[in-house]
């Protein structure tokens, strides 16, 4: 049995990581915030970082990257990353880009009993990745940070058990909140973040594939709730004839899949 065990430590625009334990390997998706705060989310949620094998970098927005450079100048961890999310984010600081893997858009990487295999997202980074990660018999994909779902996003996580999704924000919310008008468009573009509906939307065809626990993430802070995001999902997933267990992710503290 390799359960893979999911946990994101804090997620949305002030920063994100995700923290994922197979077996004996744990890694993590993105490292946000300051160093010293994903160190002690880490602790908080049972880890170490001394123990992380690795980190996926998804893109290179500072609230993905934004504690690796300290963290690589003090525990040299490999941080695989694409060449092009590279290029803009990681190769000017010294400490990351002494232990970046650069990877094409689409590869795949062992870390211990996983397979974490990327596929392409659509965001307004230099390049934007999600990752599908595999054990013997269990599966996770991670899709934050797009503006929408393409049919070969939704292929590449198709029978995962667990899925983290994007839930930015509530359209209403965000047409009639405080954002600049460019801002909204930006935000409301096919290269800028997923709306509930639009994750009701991939999570009911998720679901129809097999996955049991969705995680909502990167929700805005200023343009959604976590009972809005979780009502348009619940609501579309029962009005499909399906059920999951329907949780959402915090920016501030630590939120374990169970
Ligand atoms: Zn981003
Ligand atoms: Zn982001």
């Amino acid at each position: 049995m390799s359960k893979i065990r999911v946990t994101a430590l804090y997620s949305g625009s002030k920063g994100n990581s995700i923290y994922i334990r197979c077996g004996g390997t744990s890694i993590l998706i993105d490292g946000g915030k300051a160093a010293r705060t994903l160190e002690c989310a880490l602790s908080s949620a049972g880890g170490n970082i001394r123990d992380i094998s690795a980190i996926f970098v998804t893109h290179e927005h500072s609230d993905h990257i934004s504690a690796l450079e300290i963290i690589s100048k003090k525990y040299h961890i490999p941080v695989h990353i694409t060449e092009a999310s590279a290029v803009k984010g990681v190769l000017p600081m010294s400490h990351l880009s002494s232990v970046a893997r650069l990877h094409t858009p689409i590869y795949s990487e062992r870390a211990g009993e996983m397979t974490v295999t990327s596929f392409l997202l659509s965001h307004d980074s230099n390049m934007c990745v999600g990752y599908r990660i595999d054990s013997d018999d269990d599966s996770v994909g991670i899709l934050t940070d797009t503006g929408y779902i393409s049919d070969t996003a939704l292929a590449a996580v198709s029978g995962c058990k667990t899925v983290v999704i994007e839930a930015n924000h509530d359209v209403k919310m965000l047409r009639e909140g405080r954002y600049t008008y460019t801002l909204k468009e930006r935000v409301l573009s096919r290269a800028g973040h997923l709306s509930n509906d639009a994750c009701a939307a991939a999570a009911v065809e998720l679901c129809r594939c097999g996955a049991e626990r969705v995680l909502l993430a990167h929700l805005s802070e200023e343009n959604n709730l976590p009972e809005l995001a979780r009502a348009a999902v619940e609501g579309a997933l029962c009005a499909a004839g399906l059920s999951a267990t329907v949780l959402t992710a915090s920016p501030d503290t630590a939120t374990e899949v169970q």
